[in-house]
């Protein structure tokens, strides 16, 4: 067996930690870029959402290069998410490969069923299963660190370039490592050397929230390095959902029987008090939270199509007004013109910087 599964961000570097370690042999698709979503949104139905084409194009990409299984998250919620692998299944079928693919449903579908299927997978007893799970869960906690490092350093430094070229050596030298305590002691060199830099600790950044589709916001290629094209404008970004994030209220807590996503529920409340799919209430939350944070302004990122996301959309409006925050929408999908995303960044940041400036 020889699996695969798609990029989310850097979700590949805690799942390569977790196979490593129980001695599974993966293969990691090459990062996406713009043949591979080619190469998906060729064979996927017009309408579907960007991630399902990115993740599709990974899959080929992956086949390619000798994988012969595919492992995906799978999900029962009210959004297209559930329909993914099936479907994904049934076009690569079409295409000529014959491949395996396993749905792991979050353990909130079942319990006994998320852990017979990790089992299955790992073939190693419950307890091995289970403690090689947890050290995959500490990369990903590791992996959030470094990022607020990086959010914190790269608009108080001079050296733009230098912290780009840091992140991006971690994340192609981590694919040459092995198991969870080598990639660990990369994370922890790496964020050394992102503290070595020169940083003006008494710069007061802009501080921007970005929110939306979760796919999306974690996944760079997606959203065009928009963490990093704000970043190197001069702002501190924060991203409201991680790997890490997704990991403890999707798997951790429901196994500890504790309730997910509790604050993004309170604070979205008020504006949608059910759950309507993909992650409305945690963008609508997130963004309640950001702006009584004292954050200075919020982008709301989503593919085109994203049903849930339009329907966050939709209410941002009123938080804004509420709140008093700026809020900036970006729709992707794979016509967005890079030209055109990096000016409405910029003219975003540019009437924050200036509002902010006028406020204090
Ligand atoms: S949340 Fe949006 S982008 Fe993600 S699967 Fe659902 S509809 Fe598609």
């Amino acid at each position: 067996m020889r699996l695969t599964y798609p990029h989310m961000g850097e979700a590949y570097i805690a799942v390569k930690a977790m196979f490593d370690d129980l001695g599974i042999e993966s293969i990691i698709p090459p990062f996406s870029t713009d043949s591979t979503l080619r190469l998906g949104a060729k064979e996927s139905p017009e309408g579907i959402c960007l991630p399902f084409k990115i993740m599709l194009g990974n899959y080929v990409k992956s086949i390619e290069e000798g994988a012969d299984t595919i492992v995906i998250t799978g999900s029962c919620g009210p959004c297209r998410f559930g329909y993914y692998g099936p479907l994904q299944k049934l076009i690569l079928q079409d295409m000529g490969y014959d491949v395996d693919m396993i749905i792991i449903d979050p353990p909130k579908e079942g319990i006994a069923k998320f852990i017979n299927n990790i089992r299955r997978l790992s073939g190693k007893t419950g307890f091995k299963t289970y403690k090689v799970f947890m050290d995959a869960y500490k990369i990903c906690e590791k992996i959030d660190e470094l990022n607020q490092v990086q959010y914190f350093v790269r608009p108080r430094t001079k050296d733009k370039a230098k912290v780009n070229s840091i992140i991006h050596n971690f994340k192609s030298q981590v694919l040459k490592l092995k198991g969870s305590r080598e990639i660990s002691n990369m994370i922890d060199k790496t964020k050394e050397e992102l503290l070595s830099l020169n940083i003006d600790m008494d710069a007061n950044p802009i501080k921007i929230g970005i929110i939306g589709e979760i796919y999306t916001i974690i996944d760079p290629f997606s959203n065009l390095n928009a963490e990093e094209r704000l970043g190197n404008m001069g702002a501190e970004i924060h991203r409201s959902m991680t790997i890490r994030d997704w990991a403890e209220n999707n798997l951790i807590k429901p196994l500890r029987r504790e309730k997910p996503y509790e604050m993004e529920k309170r604070l979205s409340k008020p504006y949608l008090p059910a759950l309507i799919g993909g992650h409305t209430q945690q963008c609508l939350g997130h963004a309640v939270n950001y702006a009584l944070s004292g954050y200075d302004g919020l982008v709301q990122i989503y593919p085109m199509g994203c049903m849930p996301e339009i329907v966050s959309r939709s209410i941002l409006p009123q938080i804004e007004k509420d709140y008093g925050i700026p809020i900036l929408y970006l729709i992707v999908d794979e016509q967005t013109g890079e030209a055109g995303y990096q000016t409405r960044l910029e003219a975003f940041y540019d009437y924050v910087e200036n509002r902010k400036r006028r406020l204090s």
